[in-house]
């Protein structure tokens, strides 16, 4: 078994629902050992559309990587996305931000996810379930890599 943080978005239809599902949807093939509060974030990138919610969890899974990304993009299917354009509007974003302490760089997967440094709405929940772990590229801890952002704009805690 791996472990796994994982990070979900959703900014249309019912957001609750959405992150629910995914969830749910998750666990027939990952065990959830942990769940990050729900954080609301300000669009970025296309800014003409409604703020997402995002938060991430922690799993184990004896998925290989690739056939974790697999899972998540047909899962991200099975839960109504469109296929859209890049930072629009989508009913569910799964990524893998860490798949155990692997560093995997191939066209279809990157693992450290590689804009996970550099943003808040990732760092924050990943900070509130996982401050301790330490990103395998460049050692940093998880609360470190936060503590380093300029900007912690936009991003709300729900709830
Ligand atoms: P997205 O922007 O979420 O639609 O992702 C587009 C593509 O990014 C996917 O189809 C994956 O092949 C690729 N990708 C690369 N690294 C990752 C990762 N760490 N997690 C999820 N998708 C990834």
């Amino acid at each position: 078994m791996i472990r796994v943080f994982l990070g979900i978005g959703t900014n249309l239809g019912d957001r609750e629902r959405n992150l629910q599902e995914a969830c749910a949807a998750l666990s027939q093939r990952l065990e959830i050992l942990k769940e990050s509060s729900i954080y609301q974030t300000a669009p970025w990138g296309y800014l003409d559309q409604p703020a997402f919610l995002n938060q991430v969890i922690e799993a184990q899974t004896a998925l290989s990587s690739l056939n974790l990304l697999d899972f998540l993009k047909q899962t991200e299917k099975q839960l109504g996305r469109q296929a859209n354009f890049r930072y629009g509007p989508r009913l569910i974003d799964l990524d893998i931000l860490f798949y155990g302490n692997r560093i995997i760089q191939t066209p279809r997967l990157q693992v450290p996810h590689p804009r996970l440094m550099e943003r808040a709405f990732v760092l924050i929940p990943l900070a509130e379930i996982a401050p301790e772990f330490v990103h395998p590229q460049n050692k940093q801890t998880v609360a470190q890599l936060l503590a380093a952002l300029p900007d912690l704009g936009g991003v709300q805690k729900c709830g």
